[in-house]
């Protein structure tokens, strides 16, 4: 036990360090940035202006994984609000139509009548959701299909996307959720673990299902609001 608890520590530690450095990382990063943007004002050469391109869009991407990790290691706690679960989700769908419009998939939503309003950040949830979704536009290859279905429980709720992309092999499974996982050229590895870290905060929890070639289930649960505090709010 004592162990375990010293590796907690380190892993503290040695997290605590990684976002020290992330941060130390991101300005300088923005300064070259933009001395990028000047040297290509400054020259006349199409050559040198690609290079310059070239040089910026690694920039932005370093730029881009430095704020998801430092997203993961210093969560803001979530600001728990009564949500609409299902006008968060249209805003969503709504807001990456032009993305799936480029990769050809269709999104449905089946809207229940009625369902319960769940405890919930809106921003914090938007992206554990967008970062769901946008794996399954990922692995669609051809007529995409992403369902959104909706399932209220006892006491929670429950999101399921449901897409028939490539699904995920058995070895990966176990992986995905791990910060800096994947099988993604331009991948960072840190979607799902931003989203698992976002919904636990919340008091709710993560399950894939996924067969290879077939598609992947992934579900999100969360609190829905107690009627206790319904009561207080009117
Ligand atoms: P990234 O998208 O940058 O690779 P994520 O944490 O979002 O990182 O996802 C980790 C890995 O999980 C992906 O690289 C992919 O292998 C797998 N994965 C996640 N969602 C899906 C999905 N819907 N279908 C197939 N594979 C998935
Ligand atoms: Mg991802």
């Amino acid at each position: 036990k004592i162990e375990r608890q010293k590796r907690a520590e380190k892993m503290a530690l040695v997290g605590h360090l990684a976002a020290g450095l992330a941060h130390e990382l991101r300005n300088p990063l923005t300064s070259v940035k933009g001395f990028c943007q000047l040297a290509k004002e400054a020259t006349g050469e199409p050559t040198v202006k690609g290079y310059l391109d070239f040089a910026n869009d690694d920039v932005e991407r370093l730029i881009k994984l430095i704020n998801d990790f430092l997203l993961l290691t210093k969560p803001s706690a979530p600001h728990l609000q009564p949500l609409d679960i299902i006008d968060l989700l249209q805003e969503i769908i709504d807001f990456l139509e032009s993305q799936a419009r480029l990769y050809e998939v269709s999104v449905v939503m089946q809207i229940p009548s009625c369902f319960p309003l769940v405890m919930g950040d809106k921003e914090q949830l938007r992206q554990a959701i967008v970062n769901v979704m946008v794996n399954a536009f990922e692995a669609i290859s051809e007529n995409g299909q992403l369902n959104v279905r909706l399932y209220s429980l006892a006491d929670r709720i429950a999101i399921a996307f449901e897409d028939n992309g490539m699904g995920i092999t058995k070895q990966d499974i176990s992986h995905i959720l791990n910060p800096f996982f994947t099988t993604k050229e331009e991948g960072t590895g840190l979607g799902l673990a931003i989203t698992q870290h976002i919904v636990a905060s919340h008091g709710g929890d993560i399950v894939v299902r996924s067969e290879e070639g077939m598609g992947t289930v992934v579900t999100l649960y969360l609190p829905v609001l107690e009627e206790k505090v319904k009561h207080m709010i009117g």
